[in-house]
């Protein structure tokens, strides 16, 4: 008899962004018997949250994002998430070296390139707390190579456009990794999706949006389908399906009707950039610099000018912004949001805009700027900024997760949550924090759930030594197998180190 790790089955992944696709090459190298079926809504792959111009392509290591390490009440820093998300990204990068060394694809410079990553402070107060996360960090050796300096000079060396007419009195610091990088994930989705509709029994199907899904009673789900350009509805059956559909599958949840999907909710935030059309400035900048975020707003708003390399062309934004929308996708409908109120999620829902009082005025605050005012908040981190060479761009949409709660009723979080039936035939990925970067990660855990008995099966564990040495080995009493394979995914990915 086959085993359940060798047995084909049908997998459809609803949507082509870079969870579905790094899933399907996961599970087709595990299993190269299954097939698999992509149902996009779009004409094209990963024109959602994926595309390299509606996120901030920061590839999320913790070297500069201050809210991975919060103040403890005793004035500590916590460094536990900054490590957690630290290895979770080294594990993300095995996986992209282990597929370029297999030669499935060739450029890693047309994804991943290294740009340094900056915190930046001002003020006492702040430039203490940046000291005592630079201390708390430096001794992690995944942080080694970080610098931490007061000094104008060497500030102005790592980010003119930043410290050029600061007022002289204010005091400033920065720490900086040379190692951070920039990520155009937008193309990898692409290169992961070439490779695997390269491969037997893998079909993509674009324009084609899932409108509704039901177990039957054999275990098989049913996926009622439509073709957007010949407007034919069709139905497949699946063995297993990925609700992989961004900001779209939580309506996609409710339909499916599991028991795990009761009670979730979603609350839209929209991002917007300021984007720099003056080449000379553009030229001036080469770091991605983060601030810390000001208050009430929610932690993926933390102001940053970046440098951004997409498609070989050096590019300089500054934001997000966030703004209000009812939509779930860029490309959705403003009915989103009203739609996906159901009985059980509606105390959940008003219970979290209850107790999020400030992040609602947050967005109304940030809703009704100006282009002048947007400026002058970008004046805070470079200030020479001239209006005329900024133009306002809308990046994706992202819904953050309301959870029933038994205190609060309801609560809203600003991680991913992977929510999946009792019996592993489905699974939806809502949230988007910190989301691309960690998608190795999160589909591994996503697997962890749903195929339990092949994930412990000799010949997936073997595979998944073979692609990602460092799965599931703690960091502690590791230290040097964890730089070591560093250093050599940094090799094969021709990055720094
Ligand atoms: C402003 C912003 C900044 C960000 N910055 C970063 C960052 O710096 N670093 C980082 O790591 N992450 C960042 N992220 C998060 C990252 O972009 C997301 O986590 C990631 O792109 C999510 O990928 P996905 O495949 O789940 O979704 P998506 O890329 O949104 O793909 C979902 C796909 O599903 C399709 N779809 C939806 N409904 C249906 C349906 N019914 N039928 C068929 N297809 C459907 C959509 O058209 C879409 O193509 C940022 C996100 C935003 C919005």
């Amino acid at each position: 008899m086959t085993q359940p790790e060798n047995q084909p089955k049908h997998i459809v992944l609803i949507g082509a962004g870079i969870m579905s696709a790094t899933l399907g090459v996961l599970l087709k190298e595990l299993n190269p018997h299954y097939r698999i079926s992509i149902y996009e809504r779009l004409d094209q792959i990963a024109a959602e949250s994926s595309d390299a111009w509606n996120n901030a392509g920061t590839g999320h290591s913790a070297f500069c994002e201050l809210n991975y390490t919060p103040e403890t009440e005793s004035g500590d820093i916590d460094i536990k998430k900054a490590v957690k998300i630290a290895s979770s990204f080294e594990i993300s990068k095995a996986f992209w070296a282990y597929l370029v060394k297999a030669g499935y694809f060739a450029n890693p410079e047309a994804f991943i390139n290294n740009i340094p990553h900056i915190s930046f402070v001002w003020g006492e107060e702040n430039v203490a707390f940046l000291k005592a996360r630079y201390e708390a960090l430096i001794t992690h050796p995944l942080f080694k190579g970080m610098e931490y300096s007061e000094d104008r000079e060497t500030l102005h060396a790592w980010m003119p456009l930043v410290m050029d007419g600061r007022e002289p009195q204010e005091k400033v610091a920065a720490t900086k990794v040379d190692i951070g990088t920039d990520i155009n994930f937008g193309n990898l989705a692409r290169v992961l999706f070439q490779h695997l509709c390269s491969l037997p029994r893998v079909e993509m199907h674009l324009m084609h949006e899932v409108r509704d899904l039901k177990k039957q009673e054999d275990g098989q789900w049913k996926l009622k389908v439509k073709n957007l350009i010949t407007k034919e509805k069709i139905k497949v059956t699946a063995d297993f399906v990925f609700i992989g559909a961004g900001g779209g599958a939580l309506p996609l949840l409710e339909k499916s009707d599991i028991e795990e999907g009761r009670g979730y909710g979603g609350f839209p935030v929209s991002g917007q950039w300021l984007v720099c059309n003056n080449e000379a400035v553009i030229q001036q900048h080469n770091v991605k610099v983060y601030g810390k975020a000001s208050v009430g707003a929610p932690p993926m708003s933390v102001p940053h000018l970046d440098t951004r390399l997409i498609d070989g062309k050096k590019a300089l934004l500054f934001g997000p912004f966030a703004g209000f929308s009812t939509k779930f996708l860029k490309n959705g409908s403003y009915f989103d949001l009203p739609l996906s109120i159901e009985l059980d999620n509606i105390i959940p829902m008003l219970s979290a805009g209850w107790h999020n009082m400030s992040l609602t005025g947050y967005l109304i605050q940030q809703a009704t700027l100006s282009h002048e005012d947007r400026v002058e908040a970008l004046r805070e981190y470079f200030p020479a900024a001239q209006s005329e060479d900024w133009e306002l761009a809308i990046a994706g949409q992202r819904v953050q997760v309301i959870k029933k709660d038994e205190e609060e009723g309801g609560v809203l979080e600003f991680g991913t949550e992977i929510i999946h039936a009792a019996d592993g035939s489905i699974a939806a990925l809502l949230g988007a924090s910190p989301g691309a970067s960690t998608s190795v990660g999160i589909m591994l855990e996503l697997l962890e759930k749903c195929f339990p008995h092949e994930m412990q099966s000799k010949t997936w564990q073997k595979k998944l030594k073979q692609m990602i040495p460092l799965y599931k080995k703690v960091f502690k009493g590791k230290e040097k197998e964890w730089l070591d394979w560093r250093r050599y995914n940094n090799g094969v990915l021709h990055l720094s180190d």
